[in-house]
């Protein structure tokens, strides 16, 4: 049984889609005036790992994500930068499409530009207008009245009179002359500071306001119910909300069946936040580890509800561990035709596998429990390991467990089979200095051999003499 945490519901509830096979899912995107940020791109992993476990447990997607490329933010970058709104957007764009091919955060099949579908949302807003969910202001620009939702505050379980003081910054953005403190924009009316950015509508030159461009591109592309709804914890309120008002006010059908999200990312136990210089790109990231999967590890290993306090030291030792891994992967890949195992021994592999397999499905099932599969993972690792060392483990025994980790890595994504990765560097480091010192070895200059010795203990590197084998592993 497939458990998710509904946000709606407060509740993990057994998913099922709407329609037998079919799920269809929709991320909020980001606005992309400037590169995503690692809360940004940990909401979106979190999005990945989601979609992936679906189709490892045989559903089909249809995903989509937005991107906001019209506010305030947007319009005021690309005029200091002298470029046209597209220009400048399509820049971040293609940025987060190469942070995400760095992370293996598979692309949504459906990912939509919000100045590309102004004309959805001008129907939605014409509607919300005709059913008296919205009114045109004194200002000209379009406001939803909350008021008119008989539940507006349930979703984020506000009452009413705290709306006004929980309002987050970006319903103060809305906030022009509207006749309630907490009614929100749907049309901002046209002004000097948009320049040439503003399109024709019934209610006169204007632009979209943030939430409606989600309802409009969700509900073109999946219908008037979607079965999921993801996005990071500080959009429940005001803009899920929003997003549920406005929907399901022109539909008169539940909007969302499942909402599920991400928890905060916070930095050295701080929130992100301009003024504490705290806010950091993958850019930063791979300044400090180069490889971009040791983020990805360490995203997708916490649980995703519970949010996660980001360090550098921390992303060190994901690293480190993800090294490790790959160690393994590679110890695999060369067992060598000399060891045959026994009957017993496969069967033993076979075993191990099976129950691997099947505590990574039943804690994935418990609302994606990451962490408890993973630490399953490295409990089949050190069993295998064990074999390996013991010379149990043939091409064959090999290949079942290489197998199953390709199996599993169809939903975690960290790991690399070929050995292109950065990894392969290190690698090739630790195999010219374990040659050399053999060379000593061989020539009785121990000096020179410890020497080297020391050297690869300062790396993490443990190595055994077998034979005429060293062999080795990362700490
Ligand atoms: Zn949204």
């Amino acid at each position: 049984m497939l458990l998710f945490y509904n946000t709606l519901t407060r509740k993990k509830e057994n998913f099922r889609p709407i329609k037998k096979n079919i799920v269809k899912i929709y991320t909020c995107g980001p606005t992309v005036y400037n590169y995503a940020h690692i809360g940004n791109l940990s909401a979106y992993l979190f999005s990945d790992l989601l979609k992936r476990y679906l189709k490892y447990s045989g559903f089909r997607l249809i995903d989509v994500m937005n991107l906001t490329d019209v506010d305030d933010k947007t319009i005021k970058a690309s005029q200091e930068n002298d470029q046209s709104l597209r220009q400048y957007t399509s820049f971040f764009i293609d940025a987060l499409l190469e942070d995400f091919e760095k992370l293996n955060i598979i692309k949504p099949k459906v990912l939509c530009r919000a100045t590309d579908h102004i004309n959805g949302m001008i129907d939605l807003i014409k509607k919300l207008v005709n059913t008296g969910h919205a009114y045109q202001a004194e200002d000209e620009s379009v406001y939803y009245k909350i008021s008119t939702f008989k539940d507006y505050g349930k979703f984020a379980r506000l009452k009413k009179d705290q709306l006004k003081n929980d309002a987050s910054g970006r319903i103060s953005n809305d906030e022009y002359k509207k006749e309630e403190a907490t009614d929100f924009v749907l049309w901002k009316k046209w002004n000097d500071k948009d320049g040439e950015i503003c399109w024709n509508s019934p209610f006169g030159k204007g632009r979209p306001g943030w939430h409606i461009e989600c309802s409009a591109m969700s509900m073109k592309y999946l219908g008037e119910t979607l079965d999921i709804h993801t996005g990071a914890v500080d959009l429940i309120f005001p803009h899920h909300q929003n997003e549920i008002a406005q929907s399901e006010s022109v539909t008169g059908k539940q909007f969302v069946c499942f909402w599920l999200h991400r928890g905060f990312l916070k930095i050295n136990n701080e929130k992100m936040s301009k003024s504490l210089g705290n806010i950091y790109t993958l850019k930063d990231v791979l300044k400090n580890v180069p490889n971009p999967l040791a983020f990805r590890y360490l995203i997708l290993i916490s649980n995703y509800r519970l949010g996660l306090n980001f360090t550098f030291k921390s992303l060190k030792t994901a690293s480190n561990t993800l090294s490790r891994l790959q160690h393994f992967i590679r110890k695999l890949s060369e067992i060598n035709n000399s060891i045959i195992e026994s009957e017993k021994d496969i069967n033993k592999i076979k075993v191990f596998v099976q129950n691997s397999k099947n505590n990574f499905k039943n804690a994935m099932d418990d609302d994606l429990n990451a962490s408890e599969a993973i630490a399953d993972l490295f409990d089949f690792t050190k069993k295998i390991n064990n074999l390996i060392d013991k010379d149990k483990i043939s091409v064959n025994g090999a290949k079942i467990v290489l197998n199953f980790l390709q199996e599993v890595n169809q939903v975690w994504g960290f790991l690399k089979f070929n050995e292109e990765s950065i990894d392969d560097d290190l690698r090739k480091k630790i195999e010219y200095l374990i040659e050399k010192r053999n060379e000593y070895r061989l020539k009785n200059d121990w000096i020179n051999a410890d020497k080297i010795r020391d050297k690869l203990i300062k790396m993490n590197v443990i190595i055994r003499d077998d034979k005429n084998l060293t062999r080795w592993e990362l700490k």
